[in-house]
């Protein structure tokens, strides 16, 4: 019989640290409002929102609705990031990183580059991009589904390394010329161009993940040991392929179940759409190291979803 693990409830410890890391962020965004840095309180503000209410809504919200709490988690996590770039025109993101590298300097966007991007994957995989990434944060939201269906090879995959020496290269050109406001804006609208451009294009949101956002082309390599990973029964398994139809990321997700595999893709970001497609319970968000029969390809043809 199909099983439903849909309202089952996380461990009360996952409650206590959620709502830990969002007392810790709280204080930090009434320490730095006192500061003056109100840009970076609203952020660690938003971050705690994020991290504490809105990821126990997820947590607690019947299987139907979780797609829709985490969005909210998404767009909340994402307003982070964006809050000090358009208050005090400070980037977070891979140029704001770059630029401090070039400038020798060390600053908000070393600290959170480090952290999202190179050392938190390791553990957490791509939890940024499912999770709390301004761009996906708007481009879940476009009215699309893929209707492209299977991975493009050839030139495709390595598109995102482009994208990467675009984003150093605008870094270091931009290095004491462009500041504050007018950078975070023209960086936000190529941003926001280049993705909501793909995703028209390709019918495909995640289109811009997938093939050339900067970030992808560190994040697919460092979440690869990640020890936060989807993981399948195969006993539960019947073959069904709903898991690969909802991947907005394209990984052969039915593949890897029959297999008895984690998902060790360098695109899963963590979103956990299969999860809740499976109505046999057969896959679920674990912990453990990663091995060698971990590595899952994207799906020669996905279907339309
Ligand atoms: S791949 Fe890039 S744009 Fe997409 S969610 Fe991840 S960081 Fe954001
Ligand atoms: S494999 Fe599952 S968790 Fe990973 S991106 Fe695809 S649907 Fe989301």
């Amino acid at each position: 019989m199909a099983r439903d693990t849909g309202s089952i409830l996380p461990h009360p410890a996952v409650f206590l640290a959620t709502f830990a890391v969002t007392a810790v962020a709280w204080t930090a965004a009434g320490l730095l409002w006192s500061a003056e840095a109100h840009a970076f309180a609203v952020s660690a503000f938003l971050l705690g929102l994020s991290l504490g209410p809105c990821l126990t809504a997820y947590a607690t919200a019947p299987r139907a609705q979780k797609q829709r709490q985490r969005r909210l988690v998404l767009f909340t996590g994402g307003l982070s990031i964006l809050a000090p770039a358009l208050l005090a025109g400070v980037s977070l993101d891979l140029e704001g990183f770059f630029g401090a590298l070039w400038a020798g300097t060390a600053g908000a966007a070393v600290g959170h580059t480090l952290v999202s991007v190179i050392l938190g994957p390791l553990v957490f995989g791509r939890v940024l991009c499912g999770w709390g990434c301004w761009r996906a944060m708007v481009l879940e939201l476009l009215p699309l589904r893929r209707a492209i269906p299977g991975a493009r090879r050839g030139a495709w995959p390595v598109l995102p390394y482009l994208g990467l020496a675009i984003s150093g290269g605008a870094a270091v050109l931009a290095s004491g010329r462009s500041h504050g406001l007018t950078a975070a804006l023209v960086a936000g609208g190529v941003y926001y161009g280049s993705s909501i451009g793909m995703a028209v294009a390709f019918r495909d949101p995640r289109a811009f993940c997938k093939h050339l956002c900067p970030s992808s082309a560190i994040l697919r390599w460092t979440s690869r040991p990640a020890l936060l990973r989807v993981a399948a029964d195969p006993a539960a398994c019947d073959g069904c392929g709903a898991c690969s139809r909802v991947c907005p990321m394209e990984v052969d997700v039915a593949g890897a179940a029959a297999g008895a595999r984690r998902i060790g893709s360098g695109d899963c970001i963590l979103c956990q759409r299969c999860v809740q497609a499976c109505t046999r319970g057969a896959l679920r968000l674990r912990w453990g190291r990663a091995t060698t029969k971990d590595p899952t390809p994207r799906t020669a043809a996905a279907p339309c979803r």
